[in-house]
């Protein structure tokens, strides 16, 4: 196996054009598991330690570039109001250990429809900035995911970085597992609201071939939110409404029986999961209203 080291963002684009079956190599937590296990025996091996850009972000005005590299502590110590949903997701990544050295970029470059980062970026909006020798291009990241543990990338490209759109209202994450830490989602669910755009967004993880958007739950909730005033009225939402929304979510699923539990399990958690960030994510949305309002 050989193994490349470019310095420099340019000379990794170029490693990859010439050897394209080059493994990219970022936090290596799910690289190296395949390497140790005898799953994978790359050819080359490209480590992008010394791509330093990578392991860099920038605040913009509406959204976050995110670069590849920047490992889920960063995300969590200094992203947590830009990037509520995700840093929150971050958290459940897996141990102290792990959170250091894993990140965004190796987790949608794995596309597992268990990672934790995929219904984050689906609820807030996320593009994925990849490029090559050929020019760069962004993918919207419900379009990234192509099938289990496959994805959108041409055998030349790399991921540069993600775009996240800031959060502009409150956003949730919630997983189950078989315990708190260290553990691979049985599903999970990520829930952003947009008072900006009055819209409601979704991601589903590991409860189906790829992480999914629940769209009829979207649509549904867009509208009874925008019909009965409730963005501008505060009101709580109707508990019909609440389950409508819930069993949606649960429809959107194409979850299979694994070890880690049973198709008609995770579909009943996703309703669960569901139910309970919209709760929380609405009643957030309502207290920021009532204190803006106070203060008036
Ligand atoms: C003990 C343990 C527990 C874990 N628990 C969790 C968990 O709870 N939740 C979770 O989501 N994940 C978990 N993982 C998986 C892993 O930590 C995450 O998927 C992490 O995000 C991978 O990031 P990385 O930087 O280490 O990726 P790497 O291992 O370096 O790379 C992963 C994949 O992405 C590709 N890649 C990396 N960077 C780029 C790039 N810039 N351009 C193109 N392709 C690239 C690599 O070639 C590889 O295919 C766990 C792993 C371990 C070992």
């Amino acid at each position: 196996m050989d193994f490349l080291r470019p310095a420099r963002w340019e000379e990794a684009l170029a490693a990859k054009a010439e050897h394209p079956t080059a493994v990219p190599i970022a936090g290596g937590t799910d690289v190296m598991v395949e390497i140790n296990f005898g799953h994978r025996r790359p050819e080359y091996l490209m480590d992008l330690g010394r791509v330093t850009d990578l392991a860099e972000w920038e605040v913009g005005e509406d959204s976050v570039r995110l670069g590849a590299s920047v490992p889920y502590t960063r995300i969590m110590e200094n992203l947590s109001t830009e990037l509520p949903g995700l840093a929150l997701a971050s958290h459940t990544v897996a141990s102290p250990q792990i959170r250091h050295r894993g990140g965004v970029g190796g987790n949608l470059g794995t596309a597992s429809p268990a990672g934790d980062a995929h219904p984050a970026l689906l609820a807030a909006g996320a593009e994925v900035e990849v490029e090559s020798v050929r020019g760069a291009r962004r993918i919207p990241v419900d379009a990234f995911y192509t099938g289990v543990k496959r994805n959108a990338l041409e055998p030349d490209e790399l991921i540069r970085a993600v775009h996240v759109r800031k959060a502009d209202g409150p956003q949730q994450f919630s997983k189950v597992g078989t315990r708190n830490a260290m553990v691979i989602a049985v599903c999970a669910f990520g829930l952003a609201l947009h008072p900006g755009t009055r819209t409601v967004r979704t991601g589903i993880g590991s409860a189906a071939p790829t992480p999914v958007r629940a769209g009829a739950a979207e649509e549904f909730l867009n509208a009874v939110l925008e019909e009965g005033g409730f963005w501008d009225n505060g009101k709580i939402v109707t508990p019909s409404a609440v389950k409508r929304f819930a069993d949606l979510c649960a429809a959107a699923c194409h979850p299979i029986d694994d070890v880690r539990g049973t198709a008609a399990y995770r579909r009943h958690a996703v309703g669960v999961m569901a139910r309970r960030t919209l709760t929380w994510t609405w009643e957030s949305y309502r207290g920021a209203r009532r204190a803006t309002e106070g203060a008036a």
